[in-house]
Parts: structure tokens; sequence; C-alpha cells
């Protein structure tokens, strides 16, 4: 007999863990304390802009095989957008060059030995030293495997790893900065095609879950937040809502997928990461000229990336703390200064906003690194999920699904031999 999970927050890893279960034919039940699903990754109404925007830009890569399995699983797989091979224009704000990396679709990079494909001011000897990070060893940080200094540094490997890692390059983590380049330019280009929710994060990523587990009949409950766990020996017996409580019954599990410092909250002794990094997105509403690049990497900015979609122009800082209490309006004009020098748009500020996520991601240094808990905990009957659990990648959606699956894929597992 199985029972019914209850999967405490509508993020990426439950509804990722709600979908798995639910396409088994399983009993769930989710529980969101917000008005909303999506947790960190979503969309909304803004009034300053009048438009729909995103909390902030998320680029998905080809490779992220467990994101694009959750969106084949919603029948969602043809929303993400992106070119038919890898490519990444970059500029330079400081030196005014613009270039195009093109990495060839095969595992040997043979885009490395091509002046045209490679990072302009680079040789093929320059990426040798990259291979240091593939076997890097647990507790170092990037500087010290690799020297954190160069063109290539500069131009990639400094950009890739504090998108993917959402903190300055050298205290990040090597290795899940081995991880990313692992499951990307180690397979080659298509593992690296750059992928976006154009139409939004919300009808691409969650919409499509909510309305796959409304039609299996899986009640997600909002605005009902799991205020303590009953715990009784090596289980958990109820959960309390505040206003109401679900009894367990034997059978009956929990995936708790909601951020590190809730879950500690709810789990006095669980060891979780305890800082974090801010990521800022500026949004203006102005049609992004005809020959804008749907994405561009940007050097020697404050501007880090900036993503056309119809209709508006977006930002993104990824390591953003410096930035968190820095006054809008100044911020607003420094950031389209910039945006108007690479597109060539008027100095104007278009309608604007500034969405600034103070714990974007944890910390991804090699000591919080360590502090990520795997699914199981103390109780057989409580897992977790999240993208700060121990996935091997940094804080991404690929990883917040992964977590939600591996949760699901114990649920399934554990009542098989019940
Ligand atoms: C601005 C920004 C940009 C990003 N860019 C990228 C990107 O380009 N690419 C990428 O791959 N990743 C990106 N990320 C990271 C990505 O968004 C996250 O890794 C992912 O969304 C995390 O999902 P999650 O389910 O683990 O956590 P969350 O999204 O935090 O979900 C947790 C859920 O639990 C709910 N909850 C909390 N407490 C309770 C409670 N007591 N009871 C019930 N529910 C509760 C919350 O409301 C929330 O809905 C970005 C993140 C941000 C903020």
């Amino acid at each position: 007999m199985t029972g019914t999970t209850h999967i405490i927050g509508a993020g990426l890893a439950g509804l990722s863990a709600a979908v798995r279960l639910a396409s088994q034919g399983r009993a769930v039940m989710v529980h969101e304390a917000t008005a909303f699903a999506g947790g960190r990754c979503r969309s909304y109404h803004d009034a300053a802009v009048n438009m729909t925007i995103d909390n902030g830009n998320h680029l998905l890569l080809s490779g992220n095989h467990a994101a694009l399995g959750y969106l084949r699983s919603i029948g969602a797989q043809g929303r993400l957008v992106g070119p038919r091979s890898a490519e990444f224009s970059f500029a330079d704000l400081a030196s005014g060059a613009h270039w195009t990396l093109r990495f060839n679709d095969g595992a040997i990079p043979f885009w490395v030995f091509d002046p045209k494909r490679r990072v302009p001011g680079t040789g093929a000897l320059d990426y040798l030293p990259l291979a240091k990070l593939l076997w890097a060893p647990a507790g170092k940080s990037v500087s010290e495997v690799i020297a954190c200094k160069g063109t290539l540094y500069e131009r990639l490997v400094a950009p890739l790893l504090v998108a993917a890692l959402n903190i300055d390059a050298p205290d990040g983590a090597a290795e899940l900065a081995g991880a990313i380049i692992r499951e990307t330019l180690a397979v080659g280009g298509r593992a690296c095609r750059p992928l976006i929710a154009r139409e939004g994060l919300g009808t691409t990523l969650i919409e499509p879950a909510l309305a796959f587990l409304q039609a299996r009949g899986v009640p997600v409950r909002m605005e009902h937040q799991l205020r303590a766990l009953r715990l009784a020996r090596d289980r958990v017996e109820a959960l309390d809502f505040g206003a109401d409580a679900v009894t367990l019954g034997a059978d009956d599990d929990v995936i708790l997928a909601v951020p590190p410092y809730i879950a500690s909250s709810l789990l006095r002794d669980l060891k979780v990461p305890t800082e974090f990094r801010a990521i800022v997105n500026a949004h203006f509403r102005v049609e992004p000229p005809a020959a804008q690049p749907p994405i561009l990497g940007v050097l020697h900015g404050t501007v880090q990336w900036l993503f056309a979609f119809p209709g508006r122009l977006a930002v993104t800082i990824s390591a953003g703390d410096r930035l968190i209490d820095a006054p809008r309006e100044e911020l607003a004009k420094q950031i389209w200064s910039e945006v108007a020098s690479l597109t060539g748009l008027p100095a104007v500020l278009p309608p604007w906003q500034i969405v600034r996520e103070r714990r974007a991601t944890f910390a991804a240094t090699p000591a919080q690194n360590a502090k990520r808990p795997g699914a199981a905990t103390k109780c057989r009957n409580l897992l977790l999920a999240g993208d700060w659990t121990d996935t091997g990648l940094p804080a991404t959606i690929e990883g917040a699904i992964r977590s939600g699956n591996r949760a699901a894929d114990i649920v399934a597992r554990q009542s098989r031999q019940a």
C-alpha cells in the first residue's frame, strides 16, 4: 500500500518531485507558503513597466538533462528557445571589442584550435589548465586550483563561473566549477546551447506543472505555510500548518523543499548552508534593436549579461551584493547608460524596474558547499529537496530539479520495499 507524499514548497524542487510522483500515479499533496508557485523562479505583473516579467533572467543549457526531462513531462519542452548551435556573443565595454564564441557540437574541442571560434587573444594551450578544475578536490577554491588571471580567465572562465556559481569566481568551490565544466564544455557544444524561457518563467516552467498536477487530481494548497514538524522517534507524525494540522499515516511521507534557512528552523539540528549571494536584475521596457543577440555577455561593466525579450531588455548582475543597498534610480541610470552604449539606443531612461534577490543562492564557497545535506534525514519518512541540498551542482534550476527527482525516487523506492 502506498500513502500520500506531502511536498512542502512549490519551487522547482517541490514541483519536480510532485510531477515525478504524480506521473507514477502516486498520491501527492503540495503545500506552498505564499500565494504563488515557482519560488525563486517566477513571473509576475510589474506595475512600473506594466508588463509581466520574471524575478530574474534564467539561463538554461541544452545539457541540463533533468530540466529538459521535467519540461517534457509537463508538455512544455517547446517553450525554451535558443540557437541551433552553441554560440555566445560578448562585448567588452572597456575596449569596445565584440566577439562570438562558437563551440563545435562534439566532445573534441575543435573550437579551441580555431581563432574564429575561440576567445580572441587566446591560444589553444591556454585552455589546458581548465582540465585541472575537472578533477578538483573537495574543499579547494577556484583560485587554489587555477590562476585567476589572463585573457582566457577574464573573457571566458570568470563570466562563466560568476554566472553559474553566483559568486566571485576565485572564491567559488572548485568542485562545483568542475561539475559545470564537466557537464558543459567537456561534453561539447551540444550541451552548451543557451536556452531561454522567452515567454517567461511562469508560462514555461511553472504553470504547465500546475496544470499537469491539477489534471492528475493533485491538490496544490497555496498560502499553506508549514509552521512545525511534529516528530516522534524516527518519523514525522504530523504537519502543523498553524490553523490546521495533518496527521500522517504509517505510509505517508514528507518532502521538505523549502529554502535552507526555513528547513533548519523546522529541523533544529540540520546542518545547512548559511551564507548567500545576491542577484540583481534590471528590466527596461523598450524594443530591442533587430540585430540584438538574445544573450550578450558583457565585460568591464556593471552589466554582466544582457537579455533581449520581446519589448524588453533585461540585465543580470550575479554576485551582486555590493548593489543591494544602492539607490534604485541611480542604479537604473548607471545600468541603462551601459545598455544604451551596447545597443545604440537613446540615452533617455525608458520605464524600468530593478529586482534584487538578496538570498538568490547559497554562497558557493568550499566551506558552504561542505554544509549541504543529502536527501535523507534522521526521520525515515522525511526527505529534503532544494538547490541547496547536496546535488553536486551549484544552486541552479538543474540542481533544484535533480534534487526533487532524487527525493521522489527515494519515496517511490521506499514504498516498494515496504
Ligand atoms: C534572480 C535569480 C536568477 C537566477 N538565475 C538562474 C539561472 O540563470 N539559471 C539557473 O539555472 N538558476 C538560476 N537561479 C537559481 C534558481 O532560480 C533556483 O536554483 C531554483 O529556483 C531553486 O528552486 P528551489 O525549489 O530549490 O527553491 P525555491 O525556489 O526557493 O522554492 C522554495 C519554496 O518553498 C516555499 N516555502 C518556504 N517556506 C515554506 C513553508 N514553511 N511552508 C510551505 N512552503 C514554504 C517558498 O515560498 C518557495 O516557493 C536564479 C535565481 C535567482 C533568484
